[in-house]
Parts: C-alpha cells; sequence; structure tokens
C-alpha cells in the first residue's frame, strides 16, 4: 500500500524504516518546512497547496504528531481512511477533553479542574490542595505550557507565564514511578499490547526507559492493559496508542495518552519482536498484528541537543544507535541508542556507560533504586 505520513519528522522516518520490509511505499507531507525524515517521497507545503497532490499519491494517511489543524484531518478523512481516527486525534490535542474521557471511562486521574481565569486558577488550587501543576489545554509537549504552584497566590503569575486561555490545573503526584503502556490495534479491533515501560525525565524531556519495566507484577500490568483497552474502544481507534501512568502506593493513574509511535516505545526497535513502528504499519493497513514479547530486559537512552563523538558508542556490542539525521539544537531529540542485557543488574551498568558518553546526559537510574 501507499501510506501517507502528516509529518516528517523522527517518528515519520522509523515508520517508514519499519514499514519497508512489508513492502510499503511513503509520502510524508510537511507543513512545517523542515522536514528532516530523509526517506520517503517527502511533500513539503507550508502554504497548504499540495493538500491534493499528497492525497493522489496515497491510500490511508496517518500521522506522527498530534499538533495538527483537525479541520484538516477531518476534510482528509472525507477523501482517504485517516488512521487513528481524526475523533481520536481531537480528544488527544486537547487535555481538558482527554481528562474528561478519563473520568468517563473510570480511567482513575490525579483529581483536576478545567480553568478559564487566574482567579479560576487560584479558587481551583485551593480546593485541590497544593502543590498542583497547571498545564495549557493545547500545544503543550516534553513539560512546555506548564507550571506548578505552591500556593494558591501564585495563580496570576502562572496564568500570565503560561499564557493559555484555558488550563487543566491537577495535584501533583507523589509518583513511585513514571509508565507507559502502549497498544495496537488493527482495523478488525484486533489488540495487542507491549510490556509496560519505566520512564525517567529530566527537565520535562524522556531520557530513559526501562522495558519491560523491572519489577512489575502481572496484576499492574493487567490493569494498564484494561485502561488503554477502554480508550481503544471508546475512541474506535486504529494504530498504536500510548498511556503514560504514574504508579502510586494507590495504584495506576493515568496521565495523558499519544495517538502515535511514542518515544518511551523506541526500546521495541531492538527489545521486542515486532516493533511498535512495525506494529502500526500492519495496523492501518489491515495485517495481522505482530507479537509484541520482549527478547531481553533493553534500554532506552535518548540523545538530546549534541551527539558528541559517537565513535566510542558505536565500539560498544550492546548498544544499538538511531540517529535522527537533525540539526544540533539545546533540548531537541537528535537520536537514540537501545541496549539489550540478560539482566537488570547488567542493563544498569551498560545504560550507566552510554549515558557518560553523551554529553549532558544524567546519569543512569531506575526511579525506583
Ligand atoms: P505531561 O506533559 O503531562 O506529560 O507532563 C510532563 C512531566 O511532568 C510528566 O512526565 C511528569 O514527570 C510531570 N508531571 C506532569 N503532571 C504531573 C502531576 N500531576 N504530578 C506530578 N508530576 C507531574
Amino acid at each position: 500500500m501507499r501510506i501517507g505520513i502528516l509529518g516528517a519528522g523522527q517518528l515519520g522516518r522509523m515508520l517508514a524504516l519499519d514499514g519497508y520490509p512489508l513492502g510499503q511505499r511513503f509520502t510524508l507531507y510537511d507543513p512545517s518546512g523542515k522536514p528532516s525524515a530523509g526517506v520517503g517521497d517527502v511533500i513539503p507545503d507550508q502554504e497548504g497547496l499540495r493538500l491534493k497532490e499528497f492525497l493522489a499519491a496515497v491510500d490511508c494517511v496517518t500521522y506522527e504528531f498530534e499538533h495538527l489543524p483537525y479541520p484538516m484531518v477531518e476534510k482528509i478523512g472525507r477523501h482517504r481512511p485517516v488512521y487513528p481516527p481524526a475523533g481520536a486525534l481531537r480528544v488527544c490535542q486537547n487535555r481538558a477533553l482527554e481528562k474528561q474521557t478519563f473520568h468517563d471511562l473510570g480511567i482513575p486521574t490525579a483529581p483536576f479542574r478545567i480553568v478559564n481565569s487566574a482567579a479560576e486558577l487560584q479558587n481551583a488550587t485551593a480546593i485541590l490542595g497544593c502543590p498542583v501543576v497547571a498545564k495549557s489545554v493545547t500545544e503543550g509537549y516534553d513539560g512546555k505550557g506548564q507550571a506548578v504552584l505552591r500556593r494558591p497566590e501564585d495563580a496570576h503569575k502562572a496564568w500570565a507565564q503560561i499564557g493559555h486561555s484555558q488550563l487543566v490545573v491537577e495535584s501533583f503526584v507523589k509518583f513511585r514511578r513514571e509508565l507507559s503502556i502502549i497498544a495496537v490495534r488493527g482495523i478488525d479491533g484486533e489488540t495487542v499490547c507491549y510490556p509496560m515501560a519505566e520512564n525517567m525525565h529530566a527537565d520535562g524531556i524522556l531520557r530513559f526507559s526501562v522495558a519491560p519495566a523491572p519489577d512489575m507484577d502481572d496484576a499492574t500490568q493487567k490493569r494498564a492493559e484494561e485502561m488503554i483497552q477502554l480508550l481503544l474502544k471508546e475512541l474506535d481507534y486504529v494504530g498504536t496508542l500510548a498511556l503514560e501512568l504514574f504508579e502510586t502506593d494507590k495504584g495506576l493513574l493515568a496521565n495523558e495518552m499519544a495517538p502515535r509511535v511514542h518515544n518511551s516505545g523506541h526500546w521495541t526497535q531492538d527489545g521486542a519482536v515486532t516493533s511498535q513502528f512495525e506494529n502500526h504499519v500492519r495496523a492501518i493497513t489491515g495485517l495481522p498484528l505482530g507479537n509484541t514479547d520482549e527478547r531481553c530486559p533493553t534500554c532506552m537512552v535518548n540523545i538530546i541537543g549534541e551527539t558528541g563523538d559517537l565513535k566510542d558508542l558505536l565500539k560498544l556490542p550492546y548498544a544499538r544507535l538511531h540517529l535522527y539525521d537533525k540539526e544540533p539544537r539545546p533540548g531537541r531529540k537528535l537520536g537514540h541508542v537501545n541496549i539489550c542485557a540478560d539482566s537488570y543488574e547488567e542493563l544498569g551498568w551498560r545504560a550507566a556507560n552510554v549515558a557518560s558518553l553523551l554529553p549532558g546526559s544524567p546519569e543512569f537510574h531506575y526511579s525506583t533504586r
């Protein structure tokens, strides 16, 4: 099939790289003017004049980022099948709708309120109890558009700093660790889930994912699968969905979801039988889904801002480098390294070694140890 991808960044690149062995073709539509995918046929279109040409070149359409104009995706859906469906995109690109969907499905979250002014933010902060996290309803990612409030009186400053007309404000969760579950649903409703990953962030950016999350009990994995299945069904979902969770003393709380392949699933390229990218391609083209079992304990280390000299890293027999062919810039995701090991102990040593070779990387640590 001829697959169209909205967006031409690293996720589009990795979708294509894992879709080629299945005999698929890729055309990437780039509204940003800065395509970096480096594979497939790229249609740059900052002016929005080449959509027709893009649609003529593809049989179905998917996307690699969720901050797309909803009317455009809806319009595309009238000409070609769009997976995941535009309705799922609408929910995922608005934190208020997303939180409300979790709530309506009985998926637990931190207590939250939706506020439309600084005064409402102050009031909600007093009701929820400090500290709280305020987040813009739209456009936030990697911790952007967010502020932690330690007193209700911080509301006016936080409101001005975030600079949006609507915010979600929620209790600050004292989590044990951050987890994510990734699931894939086919056109026929077949669903598969990956083992959960444990995720470590610094400055709001993911730095390490370890999968399967160490010390994970079957009941918690099963609970996460139940939560994501509810979402897949509700959204009539097709493709890969990621759900970010907090593990707390009282169980799992949902934080947010992403309607696409996800950074916390990059470990599947080397650590799972079928990668999240291949399974996304299988799902949207109506193919049977691939096995999601892990091959071994795996750690994904993100390369952020600069790569440094990668020669020493390339000499390591256990490290697999994935570069995105992007210009270095502070805070930018330039690539990642997947590390496989026979035990978590060995994985810890190997991940620490890889992190020490990457400039600016925090030291490797598990959030639980
Ligand atoms: P988000 O953009 O919602 O994924 O938030 C980015 C990061 O901020 C998360 O991965 C957490 O580390 C942290 N965070 C977000 N919401 C909360 C919360 N309610 N309580 C504690 N930490 C949070």
